[in-house]
Order: structure tokens, then C-alpha cells, then sequence
């Protein structure tokens, strides 16, 4: 999976910074309240709507599973009020889960996104709701679904092999050619 480039206009300067050192959480939101459906919609409606310097979430993620940047991960975001907006990186969920659960591809890019900022930075998962009275992100979400752990890739050993042979005599050569060059050898059977 990939994190799509901002492809609107934000004015960054006009955004508080946010160290890494200051960040500790992930806060979900879903799109619920918001008419614009996409996160180009967000950032227009969070300008023209609200007067933000730009989309108040660092990640969109639509109901395909796309994953859309927002805001820098450097600048504080504008989603849950203080001290949530200074410590915490904003997701938010397109579509409203007061009245039906999240895809299963958009649950598949939260675990994605979120094994991928505990990269950056470790970080506890809090919903819009713990800091304010508020719905959000919808009785149909499932924080423990959104941030379940990837499962871990399986550890591989990396074999060498140097040929396979139809004749037995042709493998065995093979061996001795490689013991006299230091390279200790074996010989493996499969079936044609
Ligand atoms: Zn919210």
C-alpha cells in the first residue's frame, strides 16, 4: 500500500508545528458530518467552511481503501480540540458509522497506515469521542479492527543453488566439483 500525494492546495504556514517528540496518538474520526466526500472536499470545506489553513486530518482513507495525505505529520492537525490536536496524528474515515460499519479494505488501509506511523513514531490509538462529546467516529467502528496489527512476514533462509539434475552421477560431479572449490555441498531430491 501507498499513502496518495496531496493533490490540492493547503497553506502550511499558516499551521502550528507539531514536533515528533510531542506526538502520542492516532485519533480516528469518521466523515460523518462533513458534505464533501472526498479529502480534496475536506481541505476545501475545512478552508471555506471553517477558515483552517487546510484539511484538518493527516489522513483520509475512502471506502476503496485509499489512503490520502493531509496535513504534514509536522503540523498540528485540527480534529479533537486541545490537548488532542498538539499531541496526535488525525484520521479520518470516509463515510458515517453511526449507521454502517467501515469497508473491509478501509479497515485493511487503517492497519496498514497504522503499522506505518508506529514506524515513525510509536503511538496509541484514541478516538474523536475520548475528548470531546461527540459520535465520532460512529458506534460502527471498531478501533481494535482499525489498528490490528499487520500479520508478520515469515522469516526466510536464502538457499543457493546451483543446478538439477536428471542423473544421480551428474549431481553427485556437481558436489565434489563444489567441496573442491570450499563449498561445503548436499544434494536434494523433488519429483519431476
Ligand atoms: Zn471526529
Amino acid at each position: 500500500m501507498e499513502i496518495k500525494k496531496r493533490n490540492f492546495q493547503i497553506h502550511a504556514d499558516r499551521m502550528a508545528n507539531m514536533p515528533r517528540t510531542n506526538v502520542k496518538h492516532g485519533n480516528f474520526h469518521h466523515s460523518a458530518g462533513n458534505p464533501m466526500g472526498t479529502a480534496a472536499g475536506i481541505n476545501r470545506w475545512h478552508i471555506d467552511g471553517r477558515g483552517w489553513a487546510g484539511i484538518g486530518y493527516h489522513f483520509v482513507i475512502d471506502a476503496e481503501g485509499t489512503i490520502y495525505q493531509g496535513r504534514d505529520l509536522t503540523k498540528e492537525g485540527v480534529h479533537a480540540g486541545r490537548p488532542a490536536n498538539g499531541n496526535s496524528w488525525a484520521i479520518c474515515l470516509l463515510g458515517n458509522f453511526e449507521n454502517y460499519a467501515p469497508t473491509d479494505e478501509q479497515y485493511a488501509a487503517s492497519q496498514w497506515l497504522w503499522d506505518h506511523l508506529n514506524k515513525i513514531k510509536k503511538i496509541t490509538p484514541e478516538e474523536h469521542r475520548d475528548h470531546m462529546n461527540t459520535a465520532c467516529p460512529g458506534k460502527y467502528f471498531d478501533l481494535k479492527e482499525a489498528t490490528k496489527p499487520l500479520p508478520k512476514e515469515p522469516e526466510l533462509f536464502y538457499r543457493v543453488v546451483t543446478g538439477s539434475f536428471g542423473e544421480k552421477e551428474n549431481a553427485e560431479r556437481r558436489v565434489r566439483e563444489l567441496d573442491k572449490a570450499g563449498f561445503q555441498s548436499f544434494i536434494t531430491t523433488f519429483k519431476k
